[in-house]
């Protein structure tokens, strides 16, 4: 199983796929990373705030995979944007990882109210340049962010993780991100199960015209559109089932009706609104 690598901004791959961790309980971790490894994963998003690193540093110690194979991202938290906050986290993040240094570091959330992501992102430049991570990016940033970090940091962020899926494809911020050479990491790929996304019409018949399941139309809509994806499921079959993606092409009608799922009025989003939350 070969899963694609992608190339970011700052000339790191990335593989396209991978597993994301968001809610993995913190003592099912370590069984889940493993399974997911042992599947063929080999990206793993992860999060300080998700309290589960130590779970995804474990089974990455197990495994025994070399440490050029996997690719490991996580994130700084909301509250830890100011002074030397972001130096700190790392460093523990780092350590419940087991790592000497991230794949990629990102910037969690904007929390606009408080004004300070350029700041954080400022630091994240710093911490790129100590080596504590490869590559840096943001998450959750809306145009107005993206353009501030980018006229007054001078560096242009590799990624933007952002809620995107059917329902919700923020256009405007992935319009934005490919103007920059920012690449679009989807979150909530498959609408986090809450709405009927594997029951739409679009999404069925494609399932149906190519022999798969709900879940791998949209992980295929996600990789032809250039998203960067890691659906994440506890289930061993489930999470096997998101990885066998890659023998089939949507055409350009099934994209096309996909796309047509998104009402445009941003009542689709199923997560919390940046500008919200601080
Ligand atoms: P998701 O869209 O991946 O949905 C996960 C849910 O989909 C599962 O709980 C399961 O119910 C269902 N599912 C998964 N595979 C399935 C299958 N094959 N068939 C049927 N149902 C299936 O949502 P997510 O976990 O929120 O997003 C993926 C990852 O994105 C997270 O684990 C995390 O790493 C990241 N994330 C980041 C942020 C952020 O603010 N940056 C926020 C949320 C999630």
């Amino acid at each position: 199983m070969t899963i694609p690598a992608t190339t970011l901004n700052d000339g790191h791959s990335i593989p396209q796929l991978g597993y994301g961790v968001f809610k993995v309980d913190p003592e099912a971790t370590e069984k889940a990373v493993s399974e997911a490894l042992e599947a063929g994963y080999r990206h793993i998003d992860t999060a300080a705030i998700y309290g589960n690193e130590e779970g995804v540093g474990a089974a990455i110690a197990k495994s025994g995979i070399e440490r050029s194979e996997l690719y490991i991202t996580t994130k700084l938290w909301n509250d830890r944007h100011d002074g030397d906050e972001p130096n700190k986290a790392i460093a523990e993040s780092l350590d419940k990882l087991g790592l000497e240094q991230v794949d990629l570091y990102l910037v969690h959330w904007p929390t606009p109210a408080k004004d300070n992501y350029v700041h954080a992102f400022a630091k994240l430049i710093e911490l790129r340049e100590q080596g504590h991570t490869r590559s840096i990016g943001v998450s959750n940033f809306l145009v107005p962010h993206l353009e501030r970090v980018v006229a007054e940091t001078g560096v242009t962020p590799a990624v933007n993780q952002i809620e995107l899926h059917p329902a919700y494809q923020q256009r405007d911020v992935v319009e934005w991100a490919a103007d920059h050479g920012i690449r679009i990491e989807a979150w909530g790929p498959l609408g986090q199960g809450k709405y009927d996304l594997f029951g739409t019409p679009a999404v069925v018949d494609a399932a149906a015209a190519h022999g798969k399941t709900p879940a791998q139309i949209v992980i295929g809509w996600h990789l032809q559109k250039g998203n960067i994806v890691f659906p994440k499921s506890v289930h061993a079959e489930r999470l096997r089932q998101n990885l066998d993606v890659f023998d089939f092409t949507l055409t350009g009608a099934e994209i096309a009706a996909i796309d047509a799922l998104d009402p445009q009025d941003g009542s689709g989003r199923v997560g919390t609104h940046p500008e919200d939350f601080n």
